[in-house]
């Protein structure tokens, strides 16, 4: 069985996550996505919450399983027999730091990581920018799940 994650933050999931994920699955038996708990970012939304959007958003694609980790991702693949990390490339930005981390995990554990390029539409999306966006009252519905839409005007307008 051939295993792949896709590991983030997804705070909160957006239409470019979900473009890769749903590629990626169907080039794999079974996808993981990882919600990695980070130290260092401030969040929006917590942990139980950013699993509960993503798994109503890809909950039409059978072989996606939604998960949480805090650990160091290699240590979550080996963990899972997951073989292949799969991640997407906005621009040229996101490109030095996904190739350093791509060479230090295959050099640290033989885990392979295939970076996936954006559709064009979303090359611009993160979600650091819909979170911004949001704060100020911006409409970020053609960026986001509609399920995600209704979370994200709570959590802001209830702040
Ligand atoms: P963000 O940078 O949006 O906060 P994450 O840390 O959750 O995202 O990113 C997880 C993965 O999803 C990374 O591989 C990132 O490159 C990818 N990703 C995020 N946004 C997009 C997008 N718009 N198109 C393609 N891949 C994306």
């Amino acid at each position: 069985m051939k295993r792949a994650v896709c590991p983030g933050s997804f705070d909160p999931i957006t239409f470019g996550h979900l473009d890769i994920i749903k590629r990626a699955s169907n080039h794999f038996d079974q996808i993981f996505v990882a919600v990695l708990e980070n130290r260092t970012k401030s969040s929006l939304f917590t942990v139980a919450k950013r699993i509960e959007m993503i798994r109503e958003t890809v909950a039409d694609l059978p072989n996606v399983i939604v998960d949480s980790w805090s650990g160091l991702l290699v240590d979550y693949c080996k963990g899972n027999s997951i073989t292949t990390i799969v991640k997407g490339l906005r621009a040229v930005t996101d490109f030095d730091y996904e190739l350093q981390m791509a060479q230090l995990n295959l050099q640290a554990s033989g885990v392979e990581t295939m970076l996936m390029a954006t559709a064009p539409a979303y090359s611009f999306l993160s979600s650091s920018i819909v979170r911004e966006l949001a704060h100020y009252g911006g409409d970020v519905s053609s960026m986001i799940p509609p399920n995600v839409n209704t979370a994200i005007k709570l959590r802001v307008g209830g702040k």
